[in-house]
């Protein structure tokens, strides 16, 4: 039905004539990437890939130019705070510890649960241009992510959903990553819920299912009989917007008086971007310029 495609991607269907919007995703190069870049543990590059499919969904829902959203989750445990970034399709994640080692659960999976923790809140910025962003937030459920991404768009966007996020890594490698995003839209039938939850356990292990198959095979298989329809694709890749000029507008916004300290130091200074490691130098006589710009 669908032309295969090898590359990150975010397919968006619907089901049923527009009953259901669904999002399906494979994100193992972006997983791989962000794990490349900060040299995450497996546990810690489960969490982080867990929430930047999350908020690749996010991003490819938002359809303006120059918008973004970026989300944060800090639950208390080991790893700290957790933040991704989304512009459309590129995204970009950091965490304050990404080295966290934990024991597998009972289960033998990894405890994301226990690295991120669950006392505290995922927190929704939606930069939507010239207009006032949209902030949203939502007590966390249990820190593995899905859950928490379906509570938020449950609880803080009143809009039901089924997320499935799954990162299958051995070591240093992200074997497969991915994730299903259903939400019932207005007009959904109740026999049309019905098939879906009748279905949901067969998208629970999302990155065993697409070590098996390609997304484009699921979505077949998973939504046989509910006509689904492909609107579109969108291809994702890890992409930091990290800049000079960014970081020349970071230091302006320091005022004036913490320049000032800087620039009598006379070290220059180093600015390290957190989501992809790039420097950034200015000297004393490019601190003293940029004091020249600071308002404050
Ligand atoms: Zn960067």
């Amino acid at each position: 039905m669908y032309e295969l495609h090898p590359e990150d991607e975010m397919l968006h269907l619907t089901l049923m004539d527009g009953q259901a919007r669904v999002l399906l995703c494979e994100t193992t190069r972006m997983a791989q990437r962000c794990a490349d870049i900060h040299h995450t543990t497996p546990v810690c590059t489960a969490a982080l890939g867990r929430l930047m499919t999350g908020t690749a969904m996010m991003g490819v829902m938002m359809k303006g130019e120059g918008e973004s959203v970026s989300v944060t989750v800090k639950g208390g445990g080991p790893m700290g705070t957790l933040v991704a970034v989304a512009e459309q399709g590129n995204v970009r994640a950091c965490a304050d510890n990404p080295r966290v080692e934990l024991p597998l659960k009972a289960d033998g999976k990894l405890d994301v649960g226990g690295a991120v923790g669950h006392e505290g809140r995922i927190s929704v910025v939606k930069d939507l241009g010239m207009k006032e962003p949209y902030i949203g937030q939502c007590e966390l459920v249990s820190g593995e992510i899905a859950i928490d991404f379906a509570n938020y768009f449950t609880v803080s966007e009143q809009q039901p959903s089924l997320v499935a996020l799954g990162v299958l890594v051995e070591g240093d490698t992200v074997l497969k990553a991915g994730g299903l995003l259903i939400q019932p839209l207005p007009g959904c039938e109740e026999s049309t819920l019905e098939q879906l939850e009748l279905r949901s356990p067969m998208f629970a292990e999302i990155s065993r299912e697409l070590a098996m198959a390609p997304k484009e095979q699921l979505a077949e298989e998973w939504f046989r009989g509910l006509s689904p329809t492909l609107l579109d694709r969108t291809p994702l890749s890890y992409r930091c917007t990290c800049s000079r000029e960014r970081m020349e507008r970071a230091l302006i916004s320091m005022g004036r008086r913490d320049l000032q300290e800087i620039i009598d130091d006379d070290q220059g200074a180093e600015l390290g971007c957190h989501f992809c490691h790039s420097t950034y130098f200015f000297t004393t006589a490019e601190l003293k310029e940029l004091l020249e710009k600071a308002t404050h």
